[in-house]
Formats: C-alpha cells, structure tokens, sequence
C-alpha cells in the first residue's frame, strides 16, 4: 500500500502524522511511504531522517494526496485537503465530526473511507488514540499553572515546591482521569500539596491504591469543590463527561473567594471549560485576567511540546495504521472491532452512530 503524510496545515499545529520510525516500520511491512517535504520539521524531523527510513520525499501536498491509497495525519483535514480526497481513499486522523457539519459534508461528498482517531477503543473501554493527548495536557497543565503564578504574568508569586522553611504551592485538581491523574502527578513531584477532585468513588480508590500519599483525593461535592478552590495557588480543570460539554463547576462568584493571583488552568476548555470565567486562549497569548484570578485555557496544550505529542500519537496510532495497511480497511475493522469504532465514514455514508445523532443525520 502507498501510505502518504502531508504537512499539517491547520494554523498552529507542529505536529506530524507519521514519524521517522513509524515510517521504517511501514516499510519494512512492504509499504511504500510519501512524505511532503517538511512536513515533520515542527517536531524535529527533516527529509533527511525519512529518507534514513526508507521513505520517499514528495515535493507537494496535492502529490502526496494523488498517490496515496491512505493518508495519515493529525488534525481533522481543512478544506483545501478535503477537496483533494477521493473515492476509495482512506483518511486515518483525529476528525472530530460531532461539531462540524461543514467537514463532514465534505467528507460524505469525497467517498473517502475516514477512520478517526478519537472514536477508536481499546479493551478496557478507554480511547487510546486520545490518552497520549491527554497524558500530555495533563504533565504540561502544572508547568504551565507554575508560569502563570509567577508575578511578572500577573500570578502569586508562589513557588510550587517552596523552599526549607517556607510551604509549597496548594493545588487542587478537578477531575481524576488521565489529565487530571498525570497533572496531580507533575505538581506532586513538582512539590506542591495536591488534592484530585472526582465524583466516581471506583476512580478514587484506584488513585488512593496507585498513589498512596504522593496526593490526596476528596469526593467532588459543590462544597468540597468550595472549599478547595478557595484554599488553592492553582485550580487545574480536567473533567469530562463524555460527549457533553463540560459541568460549569465553578461559577464567576467563586472567583471572589481565592486568593489573589491564583491561577486556573482550564483544560476541559476544549469541551467548553469547568469555569463560568473560562474562554480558549491560543500559545501566542495563553492568559488573561478575571477578577485578579489568572486564566490559562489553550485549547490545544500538546501544540506546545509538539516533539513530544508526535512521539506519543506516532506511538499509538503506529499498531492501527500497520493492521489497515496489512490487511486493506475493511478486513483490519473485521478482525478488529476497536479499530472499526473509529469508522466514521465511507462511500458518501455516516457510520458512527453517536457522531450521526450529535449531527443529526443518518448513520
Ligand atoms: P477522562 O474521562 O479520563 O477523565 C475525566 C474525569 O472527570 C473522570 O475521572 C470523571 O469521573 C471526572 N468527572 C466527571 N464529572 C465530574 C465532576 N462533575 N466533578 C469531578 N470530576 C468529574 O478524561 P481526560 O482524558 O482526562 O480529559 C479531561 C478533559 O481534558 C477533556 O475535556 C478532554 O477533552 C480535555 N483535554 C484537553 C486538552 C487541551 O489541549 N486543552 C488536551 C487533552 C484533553
């Protein structure tokens, strides 16, 4: 099979679909891999590296679309990529069609067959092509609250771990999954003093049993949450009730009972936020001010470290793309009905149920 990998074209996005090491292993597989030239230089990787791997170098984006028989990618296509699918092509990315009637219109029109990352399950009822995001969000949320709470961008002028004599930095984090688990985890080890708020009781025993004393669990309760907020350097938000937007947990009013130059780091914003006061705020300007509490609420944190994004999704998405290339898509969703979640659509036809009814249409 011929597999191709453009350059991410979304505004911001560094990230690339197919690492130098995913590529040796397609062509070891007996692929043939098209790379567009420079598409991996935002994560580190140059033509050079592809070529060491076996792969072919390709001059333009409307090459690498014309001759590959599937494309991989990160970010859901733009409109001029869309435009250059094809009947019987396969696309295999993050898509994210619930909220986007637009794309997904496109899709339907190009017969492509599309295979999204977000909607692809593994056997313990988790999203493995979203976790490596989310490990990522959730280890930078307390590097980038530790920033915000220094003075000069409007913070504290706390420091996470103290010193000998002086206490560490407070940190409550709403929400106990995997950004919430990996964020407690940094700001731990960072020093802080963490308390992981989360609503279902199995989750937290499972943190108390895993971690011990490393940090602390409360039952998310209105009160509880009051309490703690009032109480924090930092409040880090990482809840998620799948496929809703995300519960206002704190409201604008709460805002007055920290303390001064706390600061929130907001990464359920890309479900809308847990604060009444949130709004998506880009890497170019990350904060802004309410009420004296500082906001930090990028909507695509793992952008940031984006070497380190690439590595973790090539990490993940490298075992789903060998099987489809393998076997040819329909025979890979056959023999794998975790892979066949993330059936999206094919031949003019929606065929993820949920993304069907979040727009409306048949699938
Ligand atoms: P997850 O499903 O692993 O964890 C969510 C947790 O929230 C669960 O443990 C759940 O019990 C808990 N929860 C639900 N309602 C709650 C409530 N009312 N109070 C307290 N806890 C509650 O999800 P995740 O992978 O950790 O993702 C968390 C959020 O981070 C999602 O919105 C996800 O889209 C977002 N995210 C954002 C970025 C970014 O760049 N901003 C990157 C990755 C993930």
């Amino acid at each position: 099979m011929q597999i191709g990998c453009p350059t991410e074209v979304k505004p911001q996005e560094f990230r690339v679909g197919i690492t130098p090491n995913a590529a040796q292993e397609a062509v070891a597989h007996g692929h043939k891999v098209l790379i567009q030239s420079g598409a991996g230089l935002g994560a580190g990787f140059s033509d050079a590296d592809y070529t060491a791997a076996g792969a072919q170098i390709i001059e333009t984006a409307r090459e690498v679309f014309a001759e590959a028989d599937m494309i991989v990618k990160v970010k859901e296509p733009q409109a001029a990529e869309r435009a250059m699918l094809r009947e019987g092509q396969v696309l295999f990315t993050y898509l994210h069609l619930a909220p986007d009637p637009e794309q997904t219109a496109d899709l339907l029109k190009s017969g492509a067959t599309c295979i999204a990352y977000e909607t692809v399950t593994d056997a313990r009822g988790g999203l493995p092509l979203l976790a490596p995001m989310s490990e990522v969000a959730g280890r930078l949320a307390p590097q980038v609250g530790a920033w915000a709470l220094q003075k000069a961008n409007g913070g504290r002028g706390v420091l996470m771990g103290g010193v000998p004599g002086v206490g560490p930095a407070r940190v409550a984090v709403i929400g106990g999954g995997v950004v919430g688990t990996h964020a407690a985890r940094i700001a731990a080890g960072m020093g802080a003093e963490v308390t992981v708020l989360d609503r279902s009781l199995p989750r937290m025993r499972y943190l108390d049993d895993t971690f011990g004393s490393v940090f602390r669990t409360r039952y998310a309760s209105a009160g509880n949450t009051a309490e703690l907020v009032a109480e924090a350097d930092m409040v880090i938000g990482a809840v998620l009730i799948p496929g809703a937007a995300a519960p206002k947990l704190v409201s604008r009013a709460q805002l007055s009972t920290m303390k001064p130059g706390a600061v929130i780091v907001d990464v359920a914003i890309d479900q809308g936020g847990c604060f009444e006061t949130s709004k998506a705020t880009t890497h170019q300007d990350p904060i802004y001010e309410v009420d004296g509490i500082v906001h930090y609420c990028v909507a695509n944190m793992p952008g940031a470290v984006a070497r380190t994004s690439t590595l973790a999704l090539g990490n993940a998405t490298l075992p789903f793309m060998l099987e489809l290339a393998d076997k040819g898509w329909r025979q890979a969703c056959r023999a794998d009905a975790h892979l066949a979640r993330g059936l999206n659509v094919h031949a003019g036809q929606l065929t993820n149920a949920p993304v069907g009814e979040a727009l409306g249409l048949p699938a």
